[in-house]
């Protein structure tokens, strides 16, 4: 593990690396890459390697374009996917301006500006997040490759050798498994991460993201986090796992609360539900991340929490009740096409504002949601989720909150592309519509 600039220059000679690549990501979450020889790095690491901000989505109008990737050397990895012999490693990178403070439209600095709020409130936020994912034929149709569900194992479980060497890959990157087995739906698998401080995951996520399409592609197969590919069958859900620490104490535990939440734990929960639907333009940003989030398939619809209950928004998981170190919330709603540096600083964004005014928590829904009455969620006072990609943004759009959190560049950005996806969307011609209006009108 590197600490510094001097330490990735000398693993780069003593692993006779042929490349760096450089990795810094664009407002949605999509991953970008150049390559280095390792001749440039020291230098990188003090100007930065300079690029075209004006290309990369919701960076940059034309003229005033120039960008630069400053390297963070603690993020220095060898890629798994690529020869071991004259290896090729990665960094992740900060962008910054010419002028050398952050860029306003850098997930990561977005994220870290919210870590640093958290920090100067005394706390250090970790997270584990669940990506789903589904293994198709190729990218062009989604054909499944086996029929199994939730925990099958071979033979109704094709894809143990594609799970074995994503396992692999992701340890020798050194992201720590914990477990990963076959999903709800057909051709469905997850691999669970062990949680971690939340800028080093985030990253983790984009590597996680990579590695499993790489592996697969290996493998003849094509891996995707496209949260609701197949209609009728379960989605794919990025559940969140999040608490707070005080130094090794965790907040959100309290030994003599009757459900072992903290004040600071409840108040947290209350945030997130309070501004659920203005986030969740960010946590499930795309057209079709809405077509997940409907009653009957383990994703949540309705703005509630509970102790078990999985159609709730929030779960307190009761694996291991009254152990302190266990204890955490689940955000249920985030899928794994989100921008996880995003994702990741809207949650907290939310729990903090929670924690800061003082907010009060409902009681908890323990029936299953999806079985009630409109009448029975009305007397609770359950409202939902959005509905769509546009409604959504219409909530992002309007939220002082999530302006603050995202910063005014990258919000208004994320509102003018999320709008004109959704009018892209909106005038096409679906093979439903087609279906059912052709023969009959
Ligand atoms: N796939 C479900 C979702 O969309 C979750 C299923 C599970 O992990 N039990 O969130
Ligand atoms: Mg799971
Ligand atoms: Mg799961
Ligand atoms: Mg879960």
């Amino acid at each position: 593990k590197c600490k510094n600039a001097d330490d990735v220059l000398k693993a780069v000679k003593d692993y006779n690396v042929s490349f760096v690549q450089f990795w810094f990501i664009d407002i949605l979450g999509m991953l970008k890459s150049f390559q280095i020889t390792p001749r440039e790095l020291e230098s990188a690491f003090d100007e930065g390697m300079g690029f075209d901000g004006s290309s990369i989505t919701g960076f940059t109008k034309i003229h005033e374009s120039d960008m630069v990737a400053f390297p963070d050397p603690t993020t220095f990895q060898l890629v798994a996917w690529r020869p071991s012999d004259r290896p090729v490693a990665r960094l992740f990178c900060d962008v910054r301006n010419p002028d050398g403070t952050p860029f306003a439209a850098d997930s990561r600095h977005v994220l870290k500006r919210m870590l640093g709020k958290a920090s100067d409130m005394g706390y250090t936020f970790f997270v584990g997040p669940e990506l789903e994912f589904f293994l198709f034929a190729n990218s062009s149709e989604p054909r499944i490759l086996d029929k199994g569900g939730y925990f099958d194992a071979p033979p109704l479980d094709l894809a143990n050798d594609v799970r074995r060497d994503i396992i692999f890959a992701l340890e020798s990157m050194g992201i720590a498994v914990e477990y990963s087995h076959h999903e709800v739906a057909p051709s469905q698998h997850e691999i669970d991460l062990r949680y971690n401080e939340a800028l080093a995951m985030a990253d983790t996520a984009i590597t996680y993201r990579v590695v499993v399409k790489e592996v697969a592609r290996k493998h003849g197969c094509y891996a995707t986090f496209m949260p609701k590919p197949l209609y009728g069958e379960n989605g794919s859900g990025m559940h969140v796992h999040q608490s707070l620490f005080k130094g090794s104490r965790n907040a959100f535990y309290d030994a003599s609360s009757p459900n072992h939440l903290s004040v600071e734990a409840q108040a947290y929960i209350a945030g997130l539900l309070k501004h659920a639907p203005e986030f969740t333009c960010v946590t499930n940003q795309w057209v079709n991340s809405y077509k997940r989030l409907v009653p009957g398939y383990e994703a949540p619809v309705y703005i509630a929490w509970a102790q078990r209950n999985r159609s709730a928004l929030i779960r307190v998981p009761m694996y291991k009740p009254g152990k302190e170190s266990a204890t955490r919330i689940e955000l249920r709603s985030p899928d794994p096409a989100a921008n996880p540096y995003l994702a990741l600083a809207v949650m907290l964004g939310a729990g903090l504002k929670g924690i800061e005014a003082g907010y009060k928590l409902a009681k908890p829904v323990e029936d299953n949601i999806f079985h009630m009455s409109e009448k029975e969620m009305r007397k609770h006072g359950i409202a939902s989720l959005p509905g769509s990609l546009l409604e959504a943004v219409g909530n992002l759009e309007r939220s002082t909150l999530m302006k603050e959190v995202l910063g005014d560049h990258l919000h208004a950005a994320l509102v003018d592309y999320k709008y004109d996806e959704w009018d892209r969307y909106r005038t096409q011609i679906t093979e439903w519509e087609l279906e059912k209006y052709l023969p009959i009108l």
